[in-house]
């Protein structure tokens, strides 16, 4: 149903896409952070592209927890080790032959895991603000038995959503939250990077 070759090319596209918009992430941290999400993960998943490419991939697991590590290993900041653990977590409990439903779980026993290390919840204007409701979409499409194309644009729809949605809120996490009040009104840049990877993988399905 989702083979080695998508979650490579999930990776892909992610890198292109986060390369084509690491401008604008970057200008949502100037706003509320340090100005370098956009350079971290463009630098991060070309690491991860090179690590895929140098890799003896045996499984649909194996690129996540290869990426994840990579991530963890390779990207400064806050959001690397938050993301590192995301897929590395993923990888962990993710059994092939991969079906919608056990994609699904994997991914939200990667959140939690995010959420976890994180100290991070709905609403306090982090990527959890993207990736939760992408994992809710996931399972009510389970639930609902719909396709795994509309599964994962229905995810990336909520992952966007979700990220506008952090606009009004005031950061609690991270070093957005160092601003208290003069965080509101700018979007969360690992939400909106979150947003891209959920994209990604409905781009590439
Ligand atoms: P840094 O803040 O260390 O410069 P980045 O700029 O790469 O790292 O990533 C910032 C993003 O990481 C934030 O926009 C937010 O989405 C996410 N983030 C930061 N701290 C946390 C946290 N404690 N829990 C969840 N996400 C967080
Ligand atoms: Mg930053
Ligand atoms: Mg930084």
């Amino acid at each position: 149903m989702m083979e080695t070759a998508l979650f490579v090319a999930w990776f892909e596209e992610a890198a292109r896409l986060v390369r084509a918009d690491r401008d604008r992430l970057t200008r949502l941290d100037a706003a509320i952070g340090d100005a370098d999400h956009g350079t971290n993960l463009d630098r991060g998943l070309t690491e991860v592209l090179k690590a895929l490419a140098d890799t003896a991939l045996e499984s649909e697991a194996h690129v996540l927890t290869t990426a994840g590590a990579t991530l963890i290993r390779r990207v400064g900041g806050a959001s690397g080790p938050l993301y590192g653990s995301l897929f590395r977590q993923m990888g962990k409990v993710l059994e092939t032959p991969v079906t919608l439903a056990g994609f699904a779980a994997a991914f939200e026993e990667g959140v939690v895991a995010v959420e976890r290390l994180g100290k991070a919840a709905l609403g306090d204007k982090t990527m959890v603000d993207a990736l939760a409701p992408a994992s809710r979409a996931l399972a009510l499409a389970v639930r609902d038995g719909v396709g795994v194309r509309q599964a994962l644009d229905q995810a990336a729809r909520a992952a966007a959503e979700g990220s506008k949605a952090t606009i009004p809120m005031q950061a609690r996490k991270g070093r957005a939250s160092y601003l208290g009040e003069r965080s509101i009104g700018h979007e969360d840049p690992g939400a909106a990077s979150a947003a891209l990877f959920m994209t990604a993988l409905a781009t590439v399905a």
